[in-house]
């Protein structure tokens, strides 16, 4: 194999506040072939997801934060081209986090196979992947809904969140989505089923909420936080339950002195209305994954289950679309296709 070079997303300084361009830079990196026991990836899909602005702060959480001058860490997709391992052939399709770069020299640790012939290869970073799974586990483990019960579900039309609505409508509840635009609100009833849809763009969408929601809230799915959140939880009813799975419109903050003090206000309510408050990480429910994939494989297949992408092309173009996740740009999981998917013929 001849040498080649990888195109690389370096994260470059700590962004302060919302992503800049010049917090990162473009390195390219000479690669040569796999040693004893490695294989040579190239990179078809790379999922941008909003987690990615936590890890590049310096602040230990749940995982490790990307150092400066590392290659930005992502889920990705990749294609086999040169193999020194007994495990991989030339031609496998992969699953596994190798980061925002072009190609990446691996040891084959925690990738996993894909089979084309069962669903879209990009499937596996979205509807069918980890914020697939969030969904699945966030909403019937933590949220626990019964039929008859009132959803709401923030971020609707997103990755998580328009597999919660999808999961929670099949579970016979009445679902109520809250998105940025009208056209994505439009969608998440006329496509996903929603029983209604409200922009959090509206000045008054507290009053939407209640008309949308008149026997109360019984299950929230937070994917969004601040004054979103406070919209819907003076409605959530006697022993709802609230699934904390994001707080995207947090991520960029850089002083939170203007924010509302919330918490005695939310104590009270936990205690006079007996909430269920609960956060989710995805990492946790890996053993809900045999039959999160049967029953959202088996949903897409019949038709019940539907997801939309949203493919930006080109490795160059990763920090912008990244950017977009922060102001709603996307519309479905955002996905940056790096290299030509050669299962589309
Ligand atoms: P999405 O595909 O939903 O994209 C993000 C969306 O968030 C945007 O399109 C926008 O939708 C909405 N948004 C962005 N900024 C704001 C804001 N300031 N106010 C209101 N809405 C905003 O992303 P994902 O589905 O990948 O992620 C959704 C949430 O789930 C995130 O909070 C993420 O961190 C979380 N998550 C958590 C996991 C876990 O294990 N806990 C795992 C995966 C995701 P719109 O245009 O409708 O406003």
């Amino acid at each position: 194999m001849k040498p080649l070079t990888s195109r690389q997303v370096i994260l470059a300084s700590r962004p302060i506040g919302a992503p800049q361009a010049s917090d990162f830079s473009i390195n390219e990196k000479l690669l040569n072939a796999p040693e004893a026991g490695e294989i040579l990836l190239r990179t078809i899909y790379l999922s941008l997801d909003p987690y990615m602005r936590g890890r590049m702060n310096a602040v230990t959480s749940y995982a490790p934060y990307v150092q400066t001058g590392e290659v930005m860490v992502g889920g990705t997709v990749s294609v086999v081209e040169a193999s020194n391992s007994p495990d991989f052939t030339i031609g496998d399709f992969v699953v596994g986090y190798t980061g925002w770069q072009t190609h990446a020299l691996h040891d084959g640790t925690d990738l996993r196979k894909l089979d084309p012939g069962q669903a879209p290869i990009s499937t596996a970073l979205g509807v069918l992947g980890m914020p697939g799974l969030t969904a699945y586990a966030g909403l019937l483990d933590i949220g626990q809904p019964k039929a008859g019960d009132t959803v709401v579900v923030s971020a609707a039309t997103g990755a998580v969140g328009s597999v919660v609505g999808q999961i929670a409508r099949i579970s016979g509840c009445r679902v109520i989505g809250i998105a940025g635009a009208q056209e994505k609100c439009r969608y998440a009833v006329d496509e996903l089923g929603y029983h209604a849809c409200v922009s959090h763009h509206s000045s008054d969408l507290k009053s939407q909420l209640a008309e949308a929601c008149p026997d109360g809230v019984d299950v929230y799915f937070e994917n969004v936080g601040g004054s979103v959140f406070d919209a819907v939880f003076d409605h959530l009813n006697v022993a709802a339950r609230m699934t904390v799975c994001g707080m995207i419109s947090h991520y960029n903050e850089t002083a939170r002195s203007d924010e509302p003090d919330r918490l005695p206000r939310v104590m009270r309510a936990i205690l006079t209305r007996r909430l269920k408050i609960q956060g989710i990480i995805v990492f946790d429910y890996s053993h809900r994954e045999p039959d999160f994939l049967a029953d959202v494989g088996r949903w897409i297949r019949n038709g019940e289950l539907r997801y939309r992408e949203d493919i930006v092309d080109g490795i160059d173009n990763a920090v912008s679309a990244f950017q977009g996740l922060f102001t709603g740009k996307n519309f479905g999981k955002l996905l940056i296709r790096v290299s030509d998917d050669p299962t589309l013929g």
